[in-house]
């Protein structure tokens, strides 16, 4: 119920579990992080609260500067950790607040194999199936996001792109924060509170790339355009 993304220049994990604390009044049942480490992509997830997660990654750390996280309030499938975000398929992660309506037909066409019981791994699955025909990370996540019938705010993470983060917007919030040389995803300006108070909010239908270096935003026909960047202080 709740999305941060980082393309920093600290470790991500500690960063990104303390914005997740901050959306905890939203409501969650499992909580998890994905971070792309010189090129890798990996992910720790825990069910239950924050300090299961926070406990894990003592245990087995997580590094990496840029990486996404998600608390989640189930609608399809149980809180688990197989069916807790952020879900994967070979080089692609995605977090998800929100419904896929047409998950089914999504998953037949992406075909298997299927791990989670969640309408969001049909987003990861089609991500992954148009990465396979030779798509670019970008053009993959916005063939992907064309397809998608419901209500959602997405971020997706790559594989050997640790300088890159793409969301979209579809009803749930989403709101990009730009740092110095820094950039955040967040559900809303609460999450970024510390990190950034210069937030720009997506609308309807927007989708973003993101790098360190700033954004493009695009509308739902893929026409590049503006949004207003506002400074929103938030007491921490
Ligand atoms: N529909 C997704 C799921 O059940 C996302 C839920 C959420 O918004 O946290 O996993």
């Amino acid at each position: 119920c709740g999305i941060i993304g980082i393309l920093g220049d600290h470790q991500a994990a500690p960063i990104m579990v303390d914005a997740l604390k901050r959306l905890e009044y939203r409501g969650y049942d499992s909580a998890g992080i994905a971070t792309v480490s010189e090129g890798v992509l990996d992910r720790r997830r825990a069910v239950g609260k924050l300090v299961n997660l926070a406990d894990l990654l003592v245990t087995d750390p997580l590094p990496g500067f840029a990486g996404i996280g998600h608390t989640r309030w189930a609608t399809h499938g149980v809180p688990s950790v197989p069916n807790a975000h952020p879900h994967r398929a070979g080089r692609v992660a995605v977090v998800h607040n929100g419904i896929i309506e047409n998950f089914r037909t999504l998953r037949e066409e992406a075909g298997g194999p299927w791990e989670s019981e969640t309408d969001t791994e049909a987003v990861v699955r089609l991500c992954e199936k148009f990465l396979d025909q030779g798509m670019s990370p970008r053009d993959a996540a916005f063939a992907t996001i064309d397809r998608l019938e419901g209500a959602y705010a997405l971020c997706f993470l790559f594989e050997g792109e640790g300088d890159l983060l793409v969301c979209a917007r579809s009803g749930p919030p989403l709101a990009v924060g730009t740092g110095d040389g820094e950039m955040f995803v967040g559900s809303d300006a609460i999450a970024l509170a510390g990190l950034t108070d210069r937030i720009t909010y997506l609308e309807d239908g927007d989708r973003a790339v993101v790098t360190r270096a700033g954004m493009q935003i695009f509308d739902a026909q893929n026409r590049q355009i503006n949004r207003d960047m506002r400074r929103v202080v938030i007491e921490t």
